[in-house]
Parts: structure tokens; C-alpha cells; sequence
């Protein structure tokens, strides 16, 4: 099946009982068993849920994963992964990185003994000399957030590989039908799910899939033992926003590309930070690793002043000063004091994220109006 038929059918069948096209909601904590032990295949709703396995076999099929675990928010599924590793344990990151991610790894992880690298991994060779006899795990995220940098996948997963560690992809920014890491070699692929799988921004939640049986077998345990499970109301809408994943992102990212445009010939725009521009550092490997350029731009003004940037976000109309991205409205957000405000200044400054940068998440409205909010913003 190719990938838009897979977004509306993949692992999905009619309900047995009913015929139901869609998957019920199954609002339950518990299921009846014929006697101890025999039973129809769940036990108890923390362990599993009918409504949540029929998103795991959706998004395991989109990503070409034998299977998926599925999370109560993005952070619990990389929580979870990260408690797959011990005290003494070594980890290789991007330096520019999700900052909730950061402050996981950083604030809960590095105290329970777990060691970090934070390196520039849009150069490999720092990735591969970060690498020490410990190293378990190298977390890949690309395009990156908020500079949108982009991450070799293939070439760090080799380097992975060749450590004894697994290589892990947030591939939240640009969804399993812009880019589909284990086809190119990665071990496991993260998303929240709150971005453009649900795409509606009304669903908190987090996946994984992998074809590594092991890694699923001590995700599953997780869940179970751990028990950061999405409700299955969640897990509806997640389903139900991915039907129409590949419609939603092909649209955002025609408007990404129109205001990338735009954007690059204004007068007041100082760095345009988009992967689809034959300007971006990695636009080539962009174009190799991915099917197109995604639908998140970032910029600064040339007046740097926070003032400025302010002033700006204030004033658009259409576009929603708010967090997060990936859903069908258009959003604008300043990373160095919302989603980045976790990380130092200084370690912000170090990696390139300036207090002047602005993030757009493009959505699917009309590329007319959604420029002409931006100009009347200028
Ligand atoms: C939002 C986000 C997360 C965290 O997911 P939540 O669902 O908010 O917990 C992780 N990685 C990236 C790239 C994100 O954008």
C-alpha cells in the first residue's frame, strides 16, 4: 500500500461486533475473562486498550514499524525510552534540541546517573568522536526545533551501529509522510503525536515504533510497569486526525513554501531559517532524506531588539500566539521564552537560538491571508 491509502487503513479493520468503520471508543478499565487468564486479549486498560492498539497499527504502518507503543504525551514516550538505559550510561544529542526534551534529559536523567553529549550533529564527525565505550543510545531530531536544521539520519545511524547503540528519531516536526527514519536505517522513530498526527491541537500524545523487538518488548514493559498511557478518547482523536495526515501536511507545506518566499525577500527579515531554501546549509541532504521541506519557518527581524520580535508577535491576526505546532491553524511562537525557556541563555545563545527568533507552524488556511497577516504585522 502506498502511504496515503496506509494513513486511512493501515492495521485498521470493521469492529467485529458492529461493523463500525471506526474504531469505538472503548471507555473501560477492565475486561471480562472467561477464567483466570483466559480472555480476549486484554486484561486491564493500563496494559492495553482496543481503541489505543488501533492507533499503535496505524502509526507502526505509516512508519514501516513492526510495532508502536503509544504514550500519554510526547515526553512519556521519551521518558520511557530513556528508562531502557541504566546509571553509567552514555547519550549523544543535537544541541538543538526540543526543549522539553532537554530539560528531561538534563533534570530528571542526568541525575539518576544517565551522561549526555549535546554536539552539532549536522556535523557527523562530532557525533562519532562524542562516541565513548558507554554510549547506548544517540537521540536524533530533524528537522531540528526551532532552527530546523537538518540531521544525516542514515550516516548517524552508522555510527550508532557501530558504537553497540541504538539511534532514535523525533521525528515530530516532519510527520511519517515527509520523512520515515527507520527506511533509512534508524532503530526507532519518536513522535508526539499532539503535533501533526492528531493535527487538530486538541489531543496530548506520544508514539513509538520500531521493528526492534527487543526495544518493544522493554517499551511494552514500560507502559505497563510505568504506566504513561493515553485515555482512549485521545487515542480516537489521534486516529481520526491521522486519516487525513497526508491532505493536512501537503497543504501546510505548499503555504510553508509560499511564505519562505515571501519572507525572503522582506526588507525587515534578517535570517530565514527554512530546509526548502537553495540557501539552507543542508538543503541538498534535505531534499535526499525527506519528501519535502515540512511547513515550520523560522526567522528573525533585523532589529534583534526582544522589543521588536514582541511587538511582531503581538500583532498577527491569523497566526496564534501559542506553543506547539503541527495542527490545521496557523500558529507563531518565540522559542526563547516558551518552548526553549528551559534552557539557559547562554546554552541557547551557544547553539544559535537568538531572543529575535520568531517560529511560524504554517497550517491550511488560505496563503493569501496568512501573508497578508504577517504584512500588516510588519
Ligand atoms: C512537542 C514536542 C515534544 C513533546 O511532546 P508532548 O506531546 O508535548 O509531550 C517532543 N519533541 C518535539 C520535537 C516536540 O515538538
Amino acid at each position: 500500500m502506498k502511504f496515503n491509502t496506509k494513513a486511512i487503513h493501515a492495521g485498521q479493520q470493521p469492529e467485529e461486533t458492529s461493523g463500525a468503520v471506526m474504531p469505538p471508543v472503548f471507555h473501560t478499565s477492565t475486561y471480562a475473562q472467561e477464567s483466570p487468564n483466559i480472555h480476549k486479549g486484554y486484561d486491564y486498560a493500563r496494559v492495553g486498550n482496543p481503541t489505543r492498539t488501533a492507533l499503535e497499527k496505524l502509526i507502526a504502518g505509516l512508519e514501516n514499524a513492526d510495532e508502536c507503543a503509544c504514550f500519554s504525551s510526547g515526553v512519556a514516550a521519551i521518558d520511557a525510552i530513556l528508562k531502557t538505559l541504566k546509571p553509567g550510561d552514555h547519550v549523544i544529542s543535537t544541541n538543538d534540541l526540543y526543549g522539553g526534551t532537554y530539560r528531561l534529559f538534563t533534570q530528571v536523567f542526568e541525575p539518576y546517573g544517565i551522561d549526555f553529549s549535546f554536539v552539532d550533529m549536522t556535523r557527523t564527525e562530532e557525533v562519532e568522536s562524542a562516541v565513548t565505550s558507554n554510549t547506548r543510545l544517540i537521540w536524533i531530531e530533524t528537522p531540528t526545533n526551532p532552527l530546523l536544521r537538518i540531521i544525516d539520519i542514515e550516516a548517524v545511524s552508522k555510527i550508532a551501529h557501530k558504537a553497540g547503540a541504538l539511534s532514535m528519531v523525533d521525528n515530530t516536526f516532519a510527520s511519517p509522510y515527509l520523512q520515515r527514519p527507520l527506511d533509512l536505517g534508524a532503530d526507532a522513530v519518536m513522535h508526539s503525536t499532539t503535533k501533526y498526527l492528531g493535527g487538530h491541537s486538541d489531543a496530548i500524545g506520544g508514539a513509538v515504533a520500531s521493528s526492534d523487538k527487543d526495544l518493544m518488548e522493554k517499551l511494552r514493559f514500560q507502559v505497563k510497569t510505568t504506566g504513561a498511557v493515553p485515555g482512549p478518547m485521545d487515542c480516537y482523536l489521534i486516529l481520526r486526525g491521522i486519516k487525513t495526515l497526508h491532505v493536512r501536511v501537503q497543504r501546510s507545506v505548499e503555504n510553508a513554501k509560499e511564505i519562505a518566499e515571501y519572507l525572503s525577500g522582506h526588507p525587515d527579515v534578517d535570517l530565514l531559517y527554512y530546509p526548502g531554501l537553495k540557501t539552507h546549509p543542508q538543503h541538498e541532504l534535505a531534499a535526499r532524506q525527506m519528501n519535502d521541506f515540512g511547513a515550520m519557518v523560522s526567522f528573525t527581524l533585523k532589529d534583534d531588539s526582544m522589543d521588536a520580535a514582541n511587538s511582531f508577535m503581538s500583532k498577527t491576526r491569523i497566526f496564534t500566539l501559542a506553543e506547539s505546532l503541527g495542527g490545521v491553524e496557523s500558529l507563531i511562537s518565540h522559542p526563547a521564552s516558551m518552548t526553549h525557556g528551559s534552557i539557559p541563555k547562554e546554552v541557547r545563545e551557544k547553539a544559535g537560538l537568538m531572543d529575535s527568533l520568531i517560529r511560524l507552524s504554517v497550517g491550511i488556511e488560505d496563503s493569501e491571508d496568512l501573508i497578508g497577516d504577517l504584512e500588516q504585522a510588519f
